[in-house]
């Protein structure tokens, strides 16, 4: 089976990766540098498995058709597509500019459209597929995330509608919506609110009911679970993974 997963090169899309490897894909890395790709690539092969680096931005439709061609013809029909690619511009609103607004929505909502759109022409004919599109908890809403928080919800009605439109053809659309997860995206906006990044950590973890930060791993084993054949009655959902509830 041969899974694409965005936002490759680190963190979150890193661990989905390498854990989809694991799991015994073959697994497409798609980040916007293709050099980027090679540590998450290396990782997959020194543990026995089987993966490549493709360059691409996915809110360049070019690029996307280029990279799933790409992917199809050096992997095969991808199965499992995981949209994780993303940026955050965070700005209380009075402050956030037009280019903070459209960079966000670009990565986020046109980069997931464009890449399914891409694959499930390859899915439908195939008549299986698993799409996992990641969300947030501030989809919910969040202060200074107008962007980012309207991108996360946004992403859960397109994966709703997903669901709905090629449930038929076997494939399934759910969404996965993080906590606080210790990333270079999280330790970038600790360094912006000139907070030390431990700290941060520790203070998120004590508001948090399991008491810890989110893991990129603790995506990872969600996601593995969606992209599971066994998953194929599970589709529209949104999955809080936040160490306590929300929604
Ligand atoms: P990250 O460490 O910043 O990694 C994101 C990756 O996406 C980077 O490798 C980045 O490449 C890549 N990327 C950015 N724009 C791209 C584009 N246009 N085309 C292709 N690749 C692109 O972020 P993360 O924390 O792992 O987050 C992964 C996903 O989970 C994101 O969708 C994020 O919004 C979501 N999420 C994260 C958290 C959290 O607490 N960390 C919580 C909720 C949801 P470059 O390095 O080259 O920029």
């Amino acid at each position: 089976m041969v899974a694409i997963v965005t936002g490759g090169a680190r963190g979150i899309g890193a661990a989905t990766a390498r854990r989809l490897a694991a799991d015994g894909m073959a697994v497409a890395v798609i980040d916007l540098d293709e050099a980027g790709c090679r540590t998450t690539v290396d990782a997959i092969k020194e543990a026995g498995g089987s993966a490549i680096g493709v360059g691409a931005d996915v809110s360049d439709a070019d690029a996307v058709a280029a990279a799933v061609e790409r992917v199809v013809a050096e992997l095969g029909t991808p199965a499992v597509l995981v949209n994780n690619a993303g940026v955050i511009r965070d700005n209380l609103l009075f402050k956030m500019t037009d280019s903070d607004w459209d960079t966000v929505m670009s990565v986020h909502l046109r980069g997931a459209f464009l890449m399914t759109r891409a694959v499930q022409a390859h899915m439908v004919e195939a008549k299986y597929g698993r799409i996992v599109n990641l969300s947030s908890t501030s989809a919910l809403g969040n202060r200074g995330q107008a962007n980012y928080a309207a991108a996360k919800a946004g992403l859960q009605g397109f994966t709703k509608t997903l669901a709905i439109e090629l449930g038929p053809f076997g494939i399934t659309a759910n969404a996965v919506a993080p906590g606080f997860i210790v990333t270079e995206m999280t330790q970038a906006t600790a360094e912006r609110m000139g907070v030390d990044f431990e700290a941060f950590q520790a203070a998120r973890a004590k508001e948090t009911p399991v008491r810890r930060p989110g893991y990129p791993a603790d995506i990872a084993h969600t996601i593995s679970f969606l992209a599971s054949e066994g998953a194929g009655f599970v589709t529209g959902q949104v999955i809080y993974v936040a160490g306590g509830p929300r929604g």
